[in-house]
């Protein structure tokens, strides 16, 4: 049994990784010259770390990441309670992208992922799929899985007419840098009003990732810096203006802005030898940081799943049969927390909604 994943982002790794564990022959390919990963710190929910411990990786990616906390304050530094949900709710892992990617390619096999080639199309036969790529070169295997991120070329084919789209004035800012300078106490993450959020969270490594983001933001002008002060002095009103601090410390060029992509919900994710799996299939909304998260767990189904003996139409059934339920529930909770009337209820959702994710891992039943 032969798989070409396309992509190789978190998603795309993990896939490899758990596909050969399967007994899968792998080869994953990536338009990029290197491994790479856009952005900067990445939250990794313990339902992802539940795979990486079933795929032997578990202590390593421990050992890249600082145990943190989501915990949400009001501008006034309050505490924003959520009692009916407890302390495994908010626990996650902080690493770094580019740390994890680099992790994920050794798991791999460095041998195994092709970089610099791009995939072009597939053409899909009763016993085998083909991938047509950037070199000139083709590649025939068993099933092909498109973890080719948010602007997929495999999802183009595969469900054509569902391109990602703008999620309308929603806007991300964040950067990894050092602390020196800047006195950082403690995490801090922030709800404030005008569809503002932000905070502060230190790393393994003794370095500091900040964010900002924004729903229904004014069209934006100045610097990535400027919109980001803009909207740090908003949340920090009145407190201590530790994030403007770091924001203002930072290089423009370190900071990363993205417009939020979504891709609608699909009306089927697979065929019989091609699947998506990753934003190629659910690129959501980063206010519940669980993009990846759930990509992962996404890449732990297909391993079940599949196997050198495996019947690939079934099994890609199988798994299309069990995503497409999860992440309808994931747009409704995620809805909930989005449309929160006040930052009060933004926790209290958030927190209902990684309870769930955390506690209802999906697919453990399928193997
Ligand atoms: C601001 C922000 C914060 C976030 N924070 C979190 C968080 O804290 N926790 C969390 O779980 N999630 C978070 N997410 C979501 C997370 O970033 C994504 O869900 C995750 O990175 C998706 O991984 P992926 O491998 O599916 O796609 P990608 O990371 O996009 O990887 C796709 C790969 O495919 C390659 N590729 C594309 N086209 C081709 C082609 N034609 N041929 C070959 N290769 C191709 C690309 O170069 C890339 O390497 C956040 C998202 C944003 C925007």
């Amino acid at each position: 049994m032969r798989a070409v994943v396309i992509g190789a982002g978190i998603v795309g790794l993990t896939t490899g990784i758990a596909l050969r564990r399967a007994g899968i022959d792998v080869v994953v390919y990536e338009h990029a010259p290197e491994i790479r990963a856009a952005g900067a710190g990445l939250g990794i929910w313990a339902n992802a770390l539940a795979v990486f411990d079933d795929l032997g990786i578990g202590e390593q990616v421990r050992a890249i990441g600082r145990p943190s906390e989501m915990y949400f304050h009001d501008p006034a530094g309050r505490l924003l309670e959520t009692p009916e949900f407890g302390v495994e709710d908010h626990r996650y892992l902080l690493v770094h992208r580019a740390k994890l990617n680099d992790l994920l390619a050794d798991a791999v096999g460095r041998e195994n992922i092709r970089l610099d080639t791009g995939f072009r199309e597939y053409e899909e036969h009763e016993n085998h799929v083909t991938a047509r790529l950037s070199d000139g070169g083709d590649d025939k295997a068993d099933l092909l899985i498109g973890a080719d991120g948010a602007y997929s070329a495999v999802r183009a084919q595969l469900v054509p007419g569902a391109p990602a789209q703008e999620h309308p004035g929603h806007h991300a800012w964040r950067a990894v840098i050092p602390t020196a300078g800047t006195a950082v106490s403690g995490n801090r993450l922030i709800l404030g009003t005008g569809g503002c959020r932000g905070g502060y969270v230190r790393t393994h490594d003794g370095n500091v990732y900040w964010l900002v983001n924004q729903f229904q933001s004014p069209p934006l002008t100045g610097t990535r810096k400027q919109q980001a002060l803009d909207r740090a002095h908003r949340l920090e009103e009145g407190g201590d203006g530790v994030l403007a601090e770091l924001i203002a410390a930072t290089p423009e060029e370190l900071i990363l802005h993205n417009q939020v992509m979504l891709v609608p919900p699909l009306p089927h994710w697979v065929s019989a030898r091609v699947a998506l799996a990753g934003d190629a299939a659910h690129a959501m909304s980063p206010h519940i940081t669980a993009g990846a998260t759930l990509g992962i767990e996404d890449a732990a189904l297909l391993g079940r799943l599949l196997g050198p003996d495996a019947d690939v139409p079934a099994a890609l059934a199988a798994y299309e049969a069990d995503r497409i339920p999860r992440y309808a529930r994931v747009a409704e909770l995620s809805a909930a927390v989005e449309h929160s009337p006040t930052p009060q209820e933004f926790a209290r959702h958030y927190a209902a909604f990684s309870h769930w994710m955390v506690s209802e891992h999906s697919g453990q039943g399928q193997a």
